[in-house]
């Protein structure tokens, strides 16, 4: 049998009586600046391929280990509940913005 653990509150989920939910996050760098100009879309698609033929695992690993996380996090229903009313944590921030000024 295998034993679940809430990546959040560390608790134990017990999936006999409990749902156990699983996140997947991805956070990547938006490069909107270096859009790609699409006037020439058959060109464009042949250097995207050299691209990406070029880079092995590692190189990608390497180049977003900086930036870019990405993950599966396991959750129990609790957890889940809290997640989905705050998925980015905000609820710490929230204070600062309604300072008495
Ligand atoms: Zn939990």
């Amino acid at each position: 049998m295998i034993h679940y653990t809430c990546d959040r509150c560390k608790r134990n989920i017990d999936t006999t009586c409990q749902t156990r939910y699983v996140v997947k996050i991805e956070v990547q760098t938006a490069h909107e600046d270096c859009s790609p100009d699409f006037d020439d879309d058959v060109d464009h698609l042949s250097e995207l391929h050299q691209v990406l033929e070029g880079l092995t695992d590692d190189e990608i690993d390497d180049a977003q280990s900086d930036t870019c996380l990405s993950g599966d996090y396991d959750l129990c229903p609790e957890c889940h509940k809290q997640y989905l009313k705050n998925p980015l944590g905000r609820d710490a921030l929230l204070p600062l913005g309604f300072s008495n000024n």
